[in-house]
């Protein structure tokens, strides 16, 4: 298997704040890598670093390509989706319209719909509802839906169960499970550890901006190792 998705020394200022250092990671097609991390480790400004949110030093390359010169835009043209944290969909158009507007990302974008829908079946029966109008747990499938509706070879998403209720994070993990068989590499932000255990996926733990451990989702004392990085 090939790299998707390779970080290198990754770093993210905010002025005088360093939020994230020297970070290194690679995922391949159709691989999980999962970053644990306490609030404030650094795993929003991680992942807004590679995709091109905010300015970062460092490297990173997709499918061996280089993107320092292209801006967020155009890494998203290239195949980096990227679901940010806390549901962002255009509330006042459809469902449908939100799936259309992610695929315009596709090379074809009437695919790109249909695959979404493949994943997400659930929305179907909501195609014509405006966005605003579904709950939070399905807003936050729809900006899932959305991404994938762009045929991403590389996602990047931050907290997606966040604030969801159990069933609701029992189904997203199918759906992040479902999306690496398409041969999507997943780059996946959590604060859950049992996101990580149920996907079996590496892990990647973030403590105040840098990686302090590597650890795998069946590892038997995964949770004692991640709770005594949350508090050190
Ligand atoms: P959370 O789980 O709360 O989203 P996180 O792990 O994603 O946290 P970041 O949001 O990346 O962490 O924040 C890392 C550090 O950078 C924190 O110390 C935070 O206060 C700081 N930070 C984040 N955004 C900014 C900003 N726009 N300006 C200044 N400092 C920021």
């Amino acid at each position: 298997m090939s790299a998707a998705l390779v970080v290198e020394n990754l770093g993210v200022r905010y002025g005088g704040v360093t939020a994230l250092r020297d970070v290194s990671l690679s995922v391949d097609e159709g691989q999980i890598l999962t970053v644990l991390g306490a609030n404030g480790a650094g795993k929003t400004s991680m992942l807004r670093g590679i995709s091109g949110l905010v300015s970062s030093t460092g490297t990173v390359t997709h499918h061996g390509r280089t993107l320092g010169r292209l801006d967020a835009a155009a890494r998203a043209r290239a195949g980096l989706g990227h679901v940010l944290e806390g549901r962002h969909v255009f509330p006042d158009l459809t469902v449908r319209e939100n799936l259309h507007l992610g695929s315009l990302l596709s090379p074809k974008p009437a695919e790109g719909v249909e695959r979404a829908l493949a994943l997400l079946p659930e929305l179907e029966e909501m195609a014509g509802r405006k966005a605003g109008r579904l709950s939070g747990g399905q807003q936050q499938m729809l900006a899932i839906a959305r991404a994938i509706s762009g045929s991403p070879s590389v996602l990047l998403l931050d907290e997606p169960t966040n604030g969801l209720a159990p069933m609701l994070v029992q189904r997203t993990i199918d759906v992040i499970g479902a999306i690496q068989e398409l041969g999507v590499a997943v780059l996946l932000v959590e604060q859950r550890v049992e996101v990580a255990q149920a996907l079996g996926s590496e892990v990647l733990v973030l403590q105040r901006g840098e990686v302090v451990g590597t650890a795998h989702g069946t590892d038997d004392d995964l949770e004692d190792r991640i709770h005594t990085a949350y508090l050190a």
